[in-house]
């Protein structure tokens, strides 16, 4: 099969469809709770489909229809922000791949403090430069440059290829549960995320717990009549610290590091003459899948350990017993893991290793991503795998290499012809 060829010969068409989309604004606003910009850059996604062969799927995010499913961020404005999925129909046969990767970007922040525009798509010697170009418009365009190669190539393929192009990732993942919720599933899926072309079969859940004590308000002059609440809320922050460090005996994972409880913002009292009323805890728990249970049971376990942790406190003092903490998760999302064992693992690995000609990089992503909706609720076997250093995400001067763009073009295609088959 001529694929590192046809990617050779057409280079710079590849590399000038990356340009075009990293110019094209496609930022999200305030999160994705006001908004965002994706429709021009799914107007070019589209097209390019349509010239493929694709049968297209527009559609926009609907709360009532996500509402269902723990971690959907509702309340986000959903107008003019639609969803692009393409099918390329298998002929029969063979296995369905689906590949996954966010058109929406970060704001890019200060202006000021970019060398170039943020939507120059500038290229200079190795690597093209722009907002979006490794989160994730780099591993998007080498998806449906993937599907490019296919076509020049004339192949058809047995089983069914899947591209989705989704909106609202970075409001956290709307996009991709709209595409779940409308039914679409395959043997297998691929998130480009930039891992640098490492395979990632696995990443971290979170939870963000909000915990409020109660205090007595008083005058500080007063104060052993009063109730101190942040002097209650510190007690509960070291009972969670201590649990953090009997997860690291406990929770271990061969990919991932152990479970970390973050504290990132705390809110109490209004003087320093007042004995504070009432405090509030903001934390972010990051926690791994455990192959043993299911993953909303290890969300269980973990947020149960939580409010156990809490209740040793509350067990312990008065106050708190008859004034309980209030705790709320206020976000959350599953942690994923798809077994090292999975052909499918084991067929990606071969192809991407017989490409890099040297041993493939395997490890997990202690950060979240869209893999998990995939895996979680449509029970697809997936793995996160595209171009780009996850340190550039989110960067000033942010960029991306041209050759791990064109390589991963052709780990795509290849993989694409390898998993779905041919018909000859
Ligand atoms: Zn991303």
């Amino acid at each position: 099969m001529q694929v590192k060829e046809t990617v050779l010969q057409n280079k710079e068409e590849y590399i000038s469809f990356l340009s075009r989309l990293v110019q094209t604004d496609t930022q999200v606003i305030g999160h994705g709770v006001l908004g965002g910009n994706e429709q021009a850059g799914q107007a070019i996604i589209k097209e390019k489909l349509e010239q493929l062969g694709f049968q297209i799927d527009e559609f926009l995010v609907d709360d009532e229809k996500i509402k269902k499913y723990p971690g959907a961020n509702l309340g986000h404005s959903n107008e003019g922000r639609p969803n692009v999925v393409g099918t390329l129909k298998g002929t029969g046969g063979g296995r369905s791949l689906i590949l996954n990767g966010h058109v929406d970007t970060m704001p890019f922040g200060d202006r000021s403090k970019w060398a170039d525009d943020p939507f120059s798509g500038a290229v200079k010697g190795n690597v093209l430069y722009g907002l979006g170009s490794t989160d994730m418009k780099g591993s998007l365009a080498a998806m449906m440059m993937a599907a490019q190669v296919i076509h020049t190539l004339g192949i058809r393929l047995k089983g069914d290829l899947i591209i989705q192009s989704v909106v609202d990732e970075e409001g956290g993942g709307n996009g991709t549960l709209a595409c779940v919720e409308r039914g679409y599933t395959a043997d297998a899926a691929i998130v480009g995320e930039p891992t640098q072309l490492h395979i990632q079969p696995a990443h971290m859940g979170f939870l963000f717990h909000e915990i409020t004590v109660e205090g007595k308000s008083l005058h500080s002059s007063q104060l052993w009549e009063g109730v101190n609440a942040i002097d209650k809320a510190i007690k509960i922050y070291q009972s969670l610290k201590e649990l953090e460090h009997r997860w690291l005996m406990t929770e271990r994972h061969p990919l991932l590091p152990g479970p970390t409880i973050n504290l990132g913002e705390i809110k109490g009292g209004i003087a320093g003459s007042v004995v504070p009323g009432s405090c509030t805890l903001k934390t972010c728990l990051h926690y791994q899948p455990n192959p043993r249970e299911s993953y909303a049971a290890t969300r269980e376990r973990i947020h149960g350990d939580v409010l156990a942790a809490i209740d040793s406190v509350v067990k312990g003092d008065e106050w708190l017993q008859a004034h309980p903490p209030q705790v709320t998760v206020y976000q959350e999302g599953f942690p994923f893991e798809t077994p090292l064992t999975h052909p499918f693992i084991q067929e990606i690995r071969q192809v991407l290793g017989g490409i890099l000609q040297q041993d493939v990089v395997i490890e997990g992503m202690p950060a979240g991503c869209d893999a998990r909706l995939l895996a979680g609720f449509a029970n697809i076997p997936t793995i996160i795998l595209g171009c780009g250093d996850p340190r550039q995400c989110h960067c000033i001067d942010e960029s991306v290499p041209i050759d791990q763009f064109l390589t991963l073009i052709e780990v795509y295609a290849s993989f694409i012809i390898s998993w779905c088959g041919i018909d000859s």
